[in-house]
């Protein structure tokens, strides 16, 4: 599959963005590898956050079970026994406490930086299906999408190529260079982005 390059209108310096990474034989200089690797995916709750919520669930439900299970335990002295029973379950309290602030406080962090895109799993995975369709001209130093592979689109180009050009649907987007290739990709991404839609359409319906 040749690929064109809408700047120079030559296939010769043109890869594929996640290809053009992985080649050793010519290295892409370390600016631009920064520019057109794919951001990392965005981590949900912390690990820290997970484990004082395991912990703190696990407390409760020692609480609870010394609760229920009013055996006595030998012991007659009442401080002692609300001690047992309470103490474990205001132990859960404080862990789950300190969890929730954790994850609260590393939620508001990452959204405090401006224009953070991704912040989802899913946007993430719309991010990574334009940068996996991206192309590269090195000659250009510009990013684009080749023109969609075959799929009639209905009603793009209605008679207008009369059978002097037949392969090529649409063209490829307009070329960008490199340093605006992460907006630009997240910027097509969000495009894709149909709020309104389900993300998971219930078809027994
Ligand atoms: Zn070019």
């Amino acid at each position: 599959m040749s690929v064109i390059c809408p700047t120079c209108a030559a296939a010769d310096e043109t890869a594929a963005v996640r290809k053009a990474l992985l080649d050793s034989d010519r290295p892409l200089d370390p600016p631009t590898r920064e520019l057109l690797s794919l951001p990392p995916e965005p981590g949900g709750t912390t690990g820290a956050a997970i484990t004082l919520f395991v912990l703190g669930g696990l407390f409760a439900l020692l609480g609870l079970r010394a609760l229920f299970s009013d055996d006595g335990g030998g012991s007659s002295d009442p401080a002692y026994q609300f001690g047992r029973d309470y103490g474990v379950l205001l132990v859960a309290a404080v862990l789950l406490g300190i969890a929730f602030t954790i994850h609260s406080g590393h939620r508001s962090s990452r959204s405090d930086t401006t224009d953070r895109w991704p912040r989802t799993y899913g946007q993430w995975q719309q991010l990574q299906q334009v940068w996996k369709a991206s192309w590269l001209c090195r000659r250009c130093r510009v990013a684009f999408l080749p023109a969609a592979p075959a799929g009639p689109g209905p009603g793009h180009n209605p008679g207008h190529n009369p059978g002097h050009n037949p392969g090529p649907g649409p063209a490829a987007s307009a070329a960008v260079p490199f340093a605006e290739f992460p907006q630009w990709t997240a910027g097509i991404a969000r495009q894709d982005d149909h709020p309104a839609a389900p993300t998971t359409p219930t078809t027994s319906h």
